[in-house]
């Protein structure tokens, strides 16, 4: 059992309290480098989550100024920020993921708290310059209501912290639901988020596998706002489940992320951004790069570099110092990876970098090579498909027309890449990708002070920059004579 400070007897709380499942029932939670339990919650179901959605309801009638609400942001900001090796240590242990890139995940956690600790100055009731049908006008902002926040487990933290701080601003109470494969970084925030001292029912946490649980925030009257990051096909079902209820709903989705090198990029840029954007996470990010097209005239010194650096990746347990890449998050992870690699080697692709022998030999068979693929084309599975694992497919191209119509041939649009050192092409080519985040010579991913989120099946709204905000509030017009 992992042994933490911040993880109490890793219940779930509901209206200020910690509780347990009304069954009785639990579940493991496993550590996907060893195959070891490292904690055991409560699966919780119908009974806790109306208990949970029912405290946020009452909560709203206790309204907190946007002074308290700044300072509450700013707190817990730093709460995590002191409490970075500890929040990293448990993201480690659920995830897999090296400890030092998780202690980079509770610090971009932690930058949401911050900005919106100051950017909730957008929410302060703003007049009218003039007098429109000759009356003096007032825009309040005010909460959406009860926010359920449903997370995936691929960022256990961060992927709640986009959420919750921009929930928080507009002062929604909210009912969370992480991944039951992640929960235990909830359980962490949750403990720290004590020492706020919230109103009870501000912020409520239920634990288990979706089920009972979804159905209950897809239902509840009083859930207003449903803001979940995770799968499309999940995403389609919470849309269809909340249209009869009219709930306001920000789908966070699956990518399948371009990453274009043009023959004019500096090559070694391109490979270092790549590596870091394709293999944090061992691949499984939305924003990490799902097909690479590299024009020919470089795809064969493009190609080496990076089967060079991916074979030099050091893959381990994330708590051995050292480590460069995690496990994935389970066999199912595995399964699919390895399924592309088979799937795009049957159809005549090569294998440049990377081996099987590495998952035969892992302790728990989740650990698979840093693989990179060259001849690839458009299909294969792992180009119509987000692999979400550690595998690199190079694709070549001739000219900016054909690579754009490729890019875009996907019903993904969350992240692409583009690499030339042209501002014109680079002008020109962002201008007709459908993607809502692209960066140019960079593979960074999204920060807090910028609106980031999917554009087709990758779904809509935004989290960070003001555009955060609007997820969670309504405008209340006032005309006085
Ligand atoms: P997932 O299977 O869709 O699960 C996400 C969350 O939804 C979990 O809490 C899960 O709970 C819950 N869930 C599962 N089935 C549900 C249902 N029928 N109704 C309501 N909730 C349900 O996704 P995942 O495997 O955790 O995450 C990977 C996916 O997330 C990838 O496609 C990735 O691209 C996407 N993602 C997108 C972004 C973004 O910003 N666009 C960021 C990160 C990840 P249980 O699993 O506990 O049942």
């Amino acid at each position: 059992m992992l042994e933490s400070p911040l993880l109490n007897d890793s219940l779930g709380y509901i209206d200020g309290k910690w509780c347990a499942a009304d069954s009785g029932k639990t579940m493991p939670v496993t550590n996907p480098a060893t195959g070891e339990t490292i904690a055991i919650v409560p699966i919780m179901g119908k009974s806790e989550t109306i208990r949970a959605v029912d405290a946020a309801a009452a909560a709203l009638a206790t309204p907190a100024s946007i002074e308290q609400r700044s300072h509450w942001l700013s707190q817990l900001a730093d709460l995590i920020t002191q409490h970075r090796e500890e929040l990293g240590r448990i993201i480690t242990h659920e995830h897999g993921k090296p400890w030092k890139e998780a202690q980079g995940e509770a610090d971009y956690a932690a930058s949401f708290f911050r900005f919106y600790s100051t950017c909730i100055e957008h929410l302060r009731p703003k007049k009218l310059p003039d007098r429109p049908r000759n009356h003096r006008w007032t825009v309040y902002y005010r909460p959406a209501g009860v926010a359920a926040l449903v997370t995936p487990w691929n960022f256990p933290l961060a992927m709640l912290a986009k959420k919750f701080s921009a929930a928080l601003a507009a002062d929604c109470c909210c009912v969370i639901k992480p991944s039951s494969k992640t929960p235990l970084s909830m359980v962490a925030l949750f403990t720290l988020l004590e020492q706020l001292k919230l109103p009870a029912g501000k912020a409520n946490l239920v634990l288990g596998p979706a089920g009972e649980i979804s159905d209950v925030l897809c239902e509840h009257p009083a859930v207003r706002v449903i803001s979940f990051t995770g799968s499309t096909p999940v995403g389609k079902k919470l849309m269809a489940a909340t249209a009869p209820h009219l709930k306001r709903l920000s789908l966070e989705l699956g990518g399948n992320a371009p990453f274009i090198v043009f023959d004019d990029a500096d090559i070694d840029q391109a490979v270092e951004q790549l590596m870091a954007n394709k293999f944090r996470g061992a691949g499984q990010t939305c924003v990490c790069a799902n097909r690479i097209y590299v024009q020919t005239s470089i795809a064969q010194e493009f190609s080496q570099k990076l089967a060079t650096r991916a074979n030099a990746l050091k893959v381990g347990n994330g708590m051995d110092e050292g480590t460069e890449m995690g496990p994935l998050i389970d066999s199912h992870a595995v399964e699919k990876v390895q399924r592309h690699v088979t799937d795009a080697i049957a159809k005549g692709a090569q294998r440049i970098a990377g081996s099987e022998s590495t998952t035969a030999k892992s302790q728990t068979g989740n650990f698979f090579a840093p693989t990179v693929l060259r001849g690839v084309t458009a299909d294969m599975e792992c180009v119509q498909d987000e692999t979400f694992g550690p595998l690199a497919p190079i694709i070549e191209f001739t000219d900016e027309d054909e690579v754009v119509a490729a890019a875009n041939s996907t019903e993904y649009g969350l992240a692409a890449y583009v690499f030339t050192k042209s501002d014109a092409r680079a002008e020109r080519v962002i201008s007709r990708l459908s993607f809502g985040h692209v960066g140019h010579n960079t593979g960074s991913g999204p920060t807090a002070e910028a609106p980031f989120g999917g554009m087709k099946h990758s779904g809509f709204g935004r989290e960070g920059g003001v555009e955060g905000l609007h997820d969670f509030i309504e405008a209340q017009s006032v005309p006085r004579p």
